[in-house]
């Protein structure tokens, strides 16, 4: 694969698809408020084959020697790369990001792999883009092993 023959570490959100999998179908007695939201979103997730995706890239990401991280996906898609202020507002639409705090605008997803990456580097103590943070910047989120 590709993307770890020429790169050393990979960050992906971790996205525990079965998980919500099971829970976009909520319970009889409490019906999710979001079920249909979740839904969709799991279609998407389950349609693209994460899961499957995950596995063939940690497979061939140990075949090469390359390491694959896994970030918590709490707020990427709402976090400014360039500041990192955390805010609904500053996703536009599916495919627009424009910072309500900065003003930098980016592709929504290229803004959220920023994201992923800086957590990713973060964990590994690969990160060189401190000059491009706030001094008031919070530590990634890490989850517990
Ligand atoms: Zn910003």
């Amino acid at each position: 694969m590709q993307l770890v023959r020429n790169h050393e570490q990979v960050a992906v959100e971790d996205l525990h698809t079965r998980t919500m999998t099971a829970s976009a179908k909520g319970t009889v007695a409490a019906p999710g408020r979001n079920v249909r939201q979740k839904a969709g979103l799991n279609r998407a997730i389950l349609g693209k084959g994460w899961g499957r995706f995950l596995l063939r890239l940690e497979h061939s990401a140990r075949y090469h020697g390359a390491t694959v991280v896994k970030v918590n996906p709490a707020y990427t898609s709402q976090r400014c790369s360039r500041c990192n202020l955390v805010d609904a507002d500053s996703r536009k639409s599916q495919a627009e990001f424009a910072c309500t705090g900065c003003g930098h605008r980016d592709n929504a997803d290229v803004n959220a792999a920023k994201n992923v990456l800086a957590a990713g580097l973060a964990v590994t103590g690969r990160g060189d883009l401190a000059d491009r943070r706030s001094a008031k910047r919070q530590p990634p989120e890490r989850r517990a092993a």
